[in-house]
């Protein structure tokens, strides 16, 4: 039934930029914006739809009849409603969904994480005036990792285009690679100026536990830190191998590989106390209970709101120093 109180009007304004989120609430799966399956039913296909948006949810589709149309035309093609209908059933769902959602990437599977891989260079082969080196270079960093990778050519789901970008393998407590995070980067070396110009690609597996192994690890002291540039930042300090474990909850559940027997854990000093906690929580657990490891320090940098990576840079430009 149609609720009167619902007006089309309105509802449009307010499902203006919405729509990535609109149609993951009703899980209608439009893809991350390139050609891809179409949603409707018995359409399908392999690459006959795009779901291009542009803040009011426009779609085209080659085999579709009409060929395009906008988000509240594709809830009803899709789940079969007349526009009162889905008027009701975006209605329903809109207090959930934020602007500016992005789309989803499409499922990940081995296979595609490994073109992706094969698709991108070692970033130290790209030469020094490689936008990912001087991104690197621009935040202050040396001896950068021979695992991260560089490649122009990242799908990026905000701009929907390839983009340049600073890739790195995630990896699980057994080596077992799952995911890449991307960091995109502008051709001299700035981050990319969207929304979140730091991206995870859709993980094979849970992620818990692992870490972005920057340097390789085969004996000795592990480093690990949050972020992917002050895991960088850190191991110029102290040169042995530090990894990053991406956010403060996958540092909390961190799990060293076997062997390693001393850690220390580099924490931002953050004024909210959130990268403080998960380091101490992961000290704890690193503590206790039968594979409890022989040595587990926490090091925060002294002034508060900062990481190791403001630390390197007030370093190199203090003439005291
Ligand atoms: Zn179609």
């Amino acid at each position: 039934m149609f609720n009167p109180a619902i007006n089309a009007e309105t509802l449009k304004n307010e499902a203006r930029g919405r729509w990535p989120a609109i149609m993951a609430a009703l899980g209608i799966d439009v893809g991350d914006g390139r050609h891809g399956p179409c949603p409707v039913n018995d359409c399908g296909g392999k690459d006959r739809f795009r779901f291009d948006d542009q803040g009011d949810g426009l779609w085209f589709c080659n085999q579709c009849i009409p060929h395009a149309g906008d988000g509240f035309q594709l809830v009803q093609k899709v789940m079969g409603y007349d526009f009162p209908g889905a008027l009701k059933t975006v209605s329903s769902v809109i207090g959930t969904c934020e602007v500016g959602a992005q789309l989803k990437e499409n499922n990940i599977t081995p296979e595609k994480l490994r073109k992706i891989f094969t698709d991108s260079k070692p970033i130290l082969s790209c030469g020094e005036y490689c936008p990912g080196i001087l991104y690197l270079k621009n935040r202050g960093l040396t001896d950068i990792p021979k695992a991260l990778r560089y490649t122009e050519k990242a799908w990026e789901t905000e701009t929907k285009q390839e983009q340049r970008a600073i890739l790195a393998v995630f990896s699980l407590p057994d080596g077992e690679a799952v995911t890449m995070h991307r960091i995109y980067v502008t051709a001299d070396g700035k981050k990319l100026p969207i929304k979140s110009p730091k991206k995870m690609l859709p993980a094979l597996k849970k992620m818990t536990g692992g870490a972005v192994r920057l340097y390789p690890w085969e004996s000795g002291l592990l480093g690990i830190a949050e972020g992917i540039e002050t895991a960088i930042a850190v191991h110029n300090m102290v040169e042995y191998p530090v990894w990053a474990a991406l956010s403060t909850s996958l540092m909390e559940g961190f799990i060293p590989p076997k062997g390693v027997e001393n850690i220390v854990i580099f924490s931002d000093n953050d004024q909210n106390y959130a990268g403080q906690k998960a380091a101490y929580t992961l000290a704890n657990r690193l503590k206790i209970g039968q594979n409890s490891l022989k040595t587990v320090e926490v090091e925060i940098p002294a002034l508060p709101g900062t990481d190791f990576l403001d630390l390197i840079n007030n370093l190199d430009t203090s003439p005291k120093l």
